[in-house]
């Protein structure tokens, strides 16, 4: 019997994850977004620590789909992440002096930043790689309050936090070379991270 071949997708038309990435940066550039970097998942720091600090000391535990104890614990995480090869870390920034308040105004730029997200997820998608998930920056805020634990309003949209997936962000920025900084006053600039796994 003649066996039937299996063509793989071709990624992006083949042009390259970087190319890419510069593609969908001229897509999003203009809503905050001001980078694109594919690297690899390898690079990826999982740390038990950043779990440690999601549940001792922030006041979003147990109070999202988005963050622990909803989102995986570490060891889930490291095998989650054995089945993806390459990502991309999408770099914002903000000056945001409403950081520690819960207001419309950080609500709008936490939901735009989440949909753009999720929507180049989609694009990837459709560019054949269709492993394609989103880690988002910062926690879900579609809904003013989240409905956890009750179902989630807009399950398409749920993704994990970058946090909440217990990454050690700035290890892994280290690990990519990419130079950052904490910001200590409101009035400060800040970068922000999201991620997008791929294969
Ligand atoms: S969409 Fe609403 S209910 Fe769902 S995780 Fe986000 S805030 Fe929670």
């Amino acid at each position: 019997m003649k066996q039937t071949k299996i063509v793989p997708f071709e990624k992006a038309g083949g042009i390259g994850l970087a190319a890419l990435a510069k593609r969908l940066l001229g897509d999003v550039e203009h809503h905050g977004i001001t980078d694109i970097i594919p690297f690899k998942v390898e690079d990826i720091q999982v740390a038990e620590w950043v779990h440690l600090k999601c549940r001792y000391g922030c006041s979003r535990y147990n109070t999202s789909w988005c963050c622990p104890p909803a989102t995986p614990e570490p060891d889930k995480i490291r095998r989650i992440l054995s089945e993806y090869t390459s990502a991309l870390l999408l770099e914002g920034r903000k000056t945001c002096t409403d950081f520690y308040r819960n207001n419309g105004r950080k609500r709008t730029i936490q939901v735009r930043c989440w949909k753009e997200t999720v929507s180049l997820e989609r694009k990837l998608f459709l560019e054949g790689y269709y492993k394609a998930f989103s880690l988002v920056g910062e926690c879900c805020a579609l809904c003013k309050a989240c409905a956890y634990p009750d179902a989630c309003r807009f399950p398409q949209e749920k993704r994990p936090s970058v946090e909440s997936f217990s990454i050690d962000v700035f290890g892994t920025l280290d690990k990519l070379g990419r130079a950052t900084r904490l910001a200590t006053r409101t009035t400060d600039t800040f970068n922000y991270y999201g991620i997008i796994l791929l294969d």
